[in-house]
């Protein structure tokens, strides 16, 4: 082999340019290819990634080494501790395995630019080829106001986002070209492996592709009415497969390009493609401003907020304890399937933030730590978000009433009930906000808030960092 493409959370065949322009680069040489993961378990511990993740994670590398091993190209597994020692462990493996060309799809985040260019410099006799646009769906540098800046108010980047979009040829690159024969299945040994919702979540490339496909012929076009309810089933629940990179971005444009086409709609007006444009928002963010990265709000006149620190609450809130229905629900929910509805994680966000005045980085912490589908940008987008730390986050007199969130969104009680089973028999009325003796009766908590005090303590909060 003379050709490497190390894979990182770009965990797929298809639509991977790295991996496709390698091979058709080897091809057209006649030289071989092979792939590397670099596990880092205690890196990823050090970035809170959760159990449920690195299992998906896990099962997801098992699945593409059988269908490199089934194209002859092998899928060699380089353990390291931390991202520090990958230059070295890396180094090593070309030099052992006579290697003249690395290929790797570029990566966002701070620590992971950090950790490629240290490499860079190691391996300056090798040829490096990167690649950009494997999970972004527009690179943050190509997005930029009129005066070469960055945005940061949703709305605008998104009209030029879709301006650009249009423009671009979008087809998701091949699979990569067969090398010989197939090798045999690899046995692959991954200490770091953890048990997670495998039934909820398969790790295997050709479901996650199904469920794209099936979201966007079925479900797609109730998106925009659906999407709110926790019990409908009708957001794609694509993050995991989106954060690991079991799917490309181009791979889901060509989904909702042909359903629009089918549907003789705009691709241009679809919402479920508005939030994939959140995604590449919040990444874009992060790579403008890597001070993101380093645990600082993106207003910092906002580090000036005196947070609360209540260890009690804190670990009712984290065990779904706070005696708010909806919000107990929602983080069961998370701690049992790794996995929380978009509306609920705004609820628990911002109750965690305003309603318990809590720093919302340990928050945010929390949920990557439990999260199947944790990608830095968008958990901390959300969370600055949800805080009103962030830029165009929610303004900070904005509080959501949990138990009006409850009623709105979970009209009925029934994703109460499921996750909170010692409710199940309360009414849709009272589901929301047991009485005391109800409370009891069912051994539910009191709630660990007094909604309205906490709110108006919040705003003030605010309006004081205003005043000061
Ligand atoms: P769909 O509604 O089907 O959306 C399709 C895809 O678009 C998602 O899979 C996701 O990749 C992307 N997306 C959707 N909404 C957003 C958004 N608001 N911001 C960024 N991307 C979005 N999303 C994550 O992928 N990882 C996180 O760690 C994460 N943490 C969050 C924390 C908070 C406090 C909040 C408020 C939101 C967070 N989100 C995060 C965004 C959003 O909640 C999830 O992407 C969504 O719930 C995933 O479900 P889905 O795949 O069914 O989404």
């Amino acid at each position: 082999i003379t050709h490497l493409v190390w894979l990182r959370n770009d965990l797929r065949c298809l639509d991977n340019p790295a991996l496709y322009f390698a091979s058709l680069e080897a091809n057209s040489a006649q030289e071989g290819v092979a792939v590397i993961v670099t596990p880092t378990p205690i890196q990823w511990a050090q970035h809170n990634e959760s159990d449920a993740k690195n299992g998906l994670r896990a099962g997801l590398i098992r699945n593409l080494a059988k269908t490199l091993a089934r194209l002859g190209i092998p899928l060699h597994i380089l353990e390291a501790n931390t991202f520090d020692q990958l230059p070295d462990t890396i180094a090593a493996f070309c030099l052992s395995n006579k290697i003249e060309h690395l290929w790797f799809n570029r990566d966002l985040p701070i620590h992971e630019q950090q950790r490629d260019q240290a490499l860079c410099e190691q391996l300056q006799q090798h040829q490096i080829n990167t690649h950009i646009q494997a999970t972004d769906i527009i690179v943050p540098q190509d997005v930029l106001s009129q005066q070469g800046t960055p945005f940061k108010v949703f709305t605008p980047f998104f009209n030029r986002w879709i301006t650009i979009l249009a423009q671009q040829d979008m087809t998701p690159f091949p699979a990569p070209n067969s090398q010989a024969e197939a090798l045999p299945e690899p046995n692959l040994d991954l200490t770091w492996e953890k048990p997670f919702r495998e039934d909820l979540w398969p790790a295997d490339h050709d479901t996650a592709k199904q469920k794209l496909w099936q979201f966007c012929h079925h479900k797609e076009r109730h998106y925009q009415e659906g999407r709110d309810y926790p019990i409908e089933p009708a957001t794609s629940t694509l993050s995991p497969y989106l954060a690991l990179g079991a799917l490309g971005p181009r791979q889901c444009l060509e989904a909702i390009f042909y359903t629009c086409s089918q549907e003789e709609k705009r691709w241009q007006d679809s919402i479920w493609l508005k939030e994939l444009a959140w995604r590449d928002f919040y990444r874009q963010l992060m790579g403008h401003f890597p001070f993101l990265c380093r645990n600082q709000p993106f207003k910092p006149e906002t580090n000036a907020l005196i947070w609360r620190h209540n260890a009690e609450e804190f670990q009712a809130w984290c065990e779904g304890r706070t005696g708010f229905p909806i919000v107990d629900a929602a983080m069961r929910q998370l701690n049992q399937t790794g996995w929380m509805h978009n509306r609920l994680r705004m609820v628990t966000a911002s109750f965690f933030s305003k309603l318990m005045f809590a720093d919302w980085r340990k928050g945010e912490a929390y949920f990557m730590s439990k999260l199947i589908d944790g990608e830095f940008a968008a958990n901390n987008g959300g969370w600055q978000w949800s805080a009103s730390t962030g830029c165009d986050a929610a303004p900070y007199f904005r509080v959501f009433n949990p138990t009006r969130q409850s009623q709105t969104y979970d009209k009925n009680g029934d994703f109460i009930r499921r996750f909170v089973p010692e409710l199940a028999k309360l009414d849709a009325k009272s589901i929301h906000s047991p009485k005391p003796e109800q409370r009891k009766q069912c051994h539910y908590p009191e709630p660990i808030i007094d909604y309205k005090p906490a709110r108006l303590a919040a705003i003030a909060a605010f309006d004081e960092l205003k005043r000061s």
